[in-house]
């Protein structure tokens, strides 16, 4: 398979509410993690940071022009990868062991990574055999009910256990915006990593279901409105009940 240039790796896209979607179109897209850059004030978040197999601060200055701080929605190896670069670093109390220490089968980067995930291998010297992301200890434990602040902007922290048990959805009740992580996008959602509930996830899922969302950014795929989440969280609790 022939190697992309490590200049070629990531990609930026401007959405809207002085958001950026970071991602690594090299990678296929169900593996393809969705990084969100959240413009503030003095300080801006990244909500996950890719696989770590290209530099994101090397690559893409948007990352580097203000103080950022490091959010992690879970602790799955392709969401996590280029946290060891940046200074600030958060992720929710239940995964920090991970986040501290991602073995490569606590972050799943064992079974899932091979050549396959990939339309074009990673820049030299990268070997899927080989790859570990590297221990990236968090500065700052969330809670549900923590609040985010990017400059004037507040993210609400809501713990959205279920896909794994830290996982976390950001909310800003201002302006309807939702970045959920992996609990809920619009693809195949997974409900049996080794630390994977499905108790927690239809929990989950129920308060998600109630929020007044305009538009979610998941982990994974386009974003889409709030008529079309609830409309994916009522099929897939249905599917449950009817199961
Ligand atoms: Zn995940
Ligand atoms: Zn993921």
């Amino acid at each position: 398979m022939i190697r992309a240039k490590a200049s070629d790796w990531w990609r930026t896209t401007p959405v809207s509410d002085g958001i950026t979607l970071i991602d690594e179109p090299h990678i296929q897209p169900f593996y393809r993690c969705n990084c969100w850059h959240i413009r503030g004030g003095d300080e801006d978040l990244l909500v996950d940071s890719g696989m770590g197999v290209v530099s994101l601060r090397e690559w893409v200055p948007l990352v580097t022009e203000r103080p950022l701080l490091a959010v992690a929605s879970h602790t799955h190896f392709d969401h996590i990868g280029c946290h060891h670069e940046f200074p600030h670093r958060a992720v929710h109390r239940a995964e920090a062991h991970l986040l501290a220490a991602p073995s490569r089968k606590a972050v799943l980067a064992d079974p899932y990574v091979t050549d396959g995930i990939f339309n074009s291998l990673p820049p030299e010297p990268y070997e899927s055999a080989a790859y570990e992301v590297t221990p990236a200890p968090a500065t700052r434990l969330l809670e549900d009910g923590d609040i985010l602040a990017a400059g004037p902007r507040r993210f609400e922290v809501i713990h959205t256990p279920g896909h794994s048990p830290g996982g976390i959805a950001l909310w800003e009740a201002a302006t309807g915006v939702l970045i959920s992580g992996d609990i809920v996008y619009d693809g195949p959602l997974i409900e049996d990593t080794y630390h994977s509930d499905m108790g927690d996830y239809i929990r989950s899922m129920e308060r998600l279901l109630h929020l007044p969302v305009r538009i979610v950014h998941g982990g994974h795929f386009p974003s889409f409105p709030g008529a079309r989440l609830r409309e994916i969280i009522e099929d897939w609790l249905g599917r449950r009940a009817g199961g």
